[in-house]
């Protein structure tokens, strides 16, 4: 069997794996690459293979550098079932065509100011690519081919997210490949913790946080706190956050530190399209939380909820947030600040020295949120340079990521040594330190892929 890194590999975004039988040729994920001009370049090569030759997709979540290819993949001749999760599929409906319209919106800007762009695909490619989602709910094996047998699990990272194992019989023995997708922090609030799994023959390991480990939650808590004492005093507070990841999560958070006291009461404005749409999804999920997020729910459904919370939807809402002078939070996607009204809102308040950015997730190189946890004096948005004269938070520890020491947790529950461990979805640093603990604390051999790598398995 041969398997082709198509992405994802020595970079954390365009994850995607080719996996080729004698019979069979099938993806695990086809996601966006994001970050740099250059990164994003790789959006527009040719597929390594003949989208029309595919037979099917396994999809392990939602976010876009998981999925954000599946129109283009449609685009050129794809047709088969996408496989995934009932929440993930609900997720694309909002999040597929979202990206098509930004790329539209972007590819009629440049047009304007008389810049080349061309959109990765159309509305109706991300319409195509939802007819062909099939959903599966975890824990519930399928066969997408004959002698193959798939079962999705928990990966505890985000709404949806899953952990695919996959066991195909080939030439009378069976084997099995295991691909993490991204795997949560375990011990936090709202979702379950990653599902061990204990056997494998191939892992294709997550590695973005391979070479730290997060704060611990009090501390961050703490920070959080300090952080918007100190913004609310001055001015406005700004928080880029993914719309599906951990918005819910970072709300949870300022509601419990209003009850226990420690913040006053709070003005939040939750400035996304997509949030409202998101909340009623995760609302639709309500049996993939945990105990302690049920609980927080049904205090905010009997009102009494700490947190002033206003969605809003309409452009001239998100405007009308300019006026706001202080005590005041705004929580806006992009999560990595490369698209949405975040931007809208940094352009506005960034040269104002009054105003506080809290950085709530990870940041991948080439985007603006990079730069801002960077520090960089000056940064382009919209075509126009903004100096940076904001304070600049950044809190690791609400990462929707596993860190290190939990990683290698996860990993310490295969009974036995994979015989091939692939390290991906991590910039180089970090695989290569993961790499090195899975060596020392678990004996493990592992490798780090590089970019259209292949290698029989
Ligand atoms: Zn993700």
């Amino acid at each position: 069997m041969k398997l082709t890194f198509c992405g994802a590999a020595g970079q954390v975004t365009g994850s995607s794996f080719l996996f080729e039988t004698g019979s069979t040729r099938f993806l695990v994920d086809c996601g966006l690459f994001q970050g740099s001009r250059t990164t994003r370049a790789q959006n527009y090569a040719a597929f390594a293979f003949n989208p029309k030759q595919l037979d099917f997709v396994i999809l392990t979540h939602a976010h876009l550098d998981h999925s954000g290819l599946l129109p283009r993949l449609c685009a050129y001749g794809f047709s088969g079932p996408i496989y995934t999760t009932p929440a993930t599929r609900d997720l694309l409906g909002v999040l597929l065509p979202d990206s098509a319209y930004l790329q539209e919106v972007e590819a009629e800007r440049a047009a304007r100011h008389g810049r080349e762009f061309t959109a990765v695909y159309s509305l109706q490619d991300a319409h195509a690519a939802l007819k062909l989602v099939r959903a599966v709910p975890y824990d519930v094996p399928f066969e997408p081919a004959p002698r193959m047998r798939v079962l999705l699990r928990d990966a505890g990272h985000i709404l949806g997210s899953a952990i695919a194992e996959i066991s195909i019989e080939e030439a009378h023995r069976t084997r099995k490949i295991v691909a993490s997708g991204d795997l949560g922090q375990p011990g936090r609030p709202i979702l379950r913790d990653p599902t061990p799994v204990t056997e494998a023959d191939v892992l294709l390991l997550e590695s973005t946080y391979g070479n730290r480990d997060h704060k611990p939650l009090d501390r961050t808590l703490d920070e959080l706190v300090t952080a918007l004492q100190r913004g609310f005093d001055r001015g406005v507070v700004l928080v880029p956050a993914f719309a599906v990841g951990r918005t819910q999560e970072f709300l949870y958070y300022l509601n419990q530190l209003t009850r226990e006291g420690r913040l006053g009461e709070l003005n939040v404005f939750l400035d996304s399209p997509m949030a409202s749409e998101v909340m009623r999804i995760t609302a639709r999920h309500f049996e993939l939380f945990d105990e302690e997020a049920r609980r927080a729910a049904q205090l905010h459904a009997s009102g009494r909820s700490a947190v002033r919370l206003s969605v809003t939807e309409s452009v001239r809402d998100s405007m009308a947030l300019n006026r706001l002078q202080s005590s005041a939070i705004i929580v806006a996607g992009s999560g990595m600040c490369d698209g949405g009204r975040i931007r809208h809102h940094l352009r506005h308040h960034l040269s104002n020295p009054r105003t506080t950015v809290i950085i709530i997730g990870y940041q991948a190189a080439g985007t603006l949120g990079r730069r801002l946890v960077d520090r960089a004096a000056t940064v382009r948005i919209m075509g126009e340079d903004v100096p940076v004269r904001a304070e600049i938070v950044t809190l690791g520890g609400f990462s929707a990521h596993a860190d290190q020491s939990a990683l290698v947790a996860w990993a310490r529950n295969f009974a036995r040594p994979p015989a091939n461990v692939y390290l991906v979805h991590g910039e180089p640093g970090s695989a290569a330190a993961l790499g090195e603990r899975l060596a020392k604390d678990l004996g493990w051999r592992t490798h780090l892929p590089g970019q259209g790598e292949s290698v029989e398995i």
